[in-house]
């Protein structure tokens, strides 16, 4: 699946409407269509990389500021006791939508560990 065809890269020009609960340079973040918590919002790059594998030198830029944009929606969102961060990878990682993004998981207290 190349950019042209990318859900998330479809978001992120706004021909697929989207909750958006931040927005700068680099990142898009928004309300998942799917939560699973009460706060549960996916942290998107601007830049089509297909998934952590393909974090690199060249782009790892976006990745970082997906992380510093975590750190100012956990405020904004009020997850002062905690959140978690998951980016599923791959096949094996159960990944289904091939641009990559991190889940920011909150407002309940998480009883399942998986480490
Ligand atoms: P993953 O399975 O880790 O690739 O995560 C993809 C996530 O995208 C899932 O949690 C879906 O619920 C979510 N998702 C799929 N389509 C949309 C959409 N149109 N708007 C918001 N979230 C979506």
């Amino acid at each position: 699946m190349g950019v042209s065809d990318c859900l998330f890269c479809k978001i992120i020009k706004g021909e697929i409407p989207s909750t958006k609960v931040y927005e700068d340079e680099f990142v898009l973040a928004f309300l998942d269509i799917s939560p699973v918590a009460p706060a549960h919002i996916l942290i998107v790059p601007k830049l089509h990389i297909v998934s952590a594998s393909d974090i690199s030198e060249e782009n790892s830029i976006y990745a970082a500021k997906c992380f510093e944009a975590i750190a100012k929606i956990a405020v904004s969102e009020g997850l002062d006791s905690g959140f978690r961060v998951i980016t599923n990878s791959g096949t094996d990682g159960a990944q289904s939508v091939f641009h990559l993004h991190f889940h920011l998981l909150g407002g309940k207290q998480f009883d399942v560990r998986l480490v």
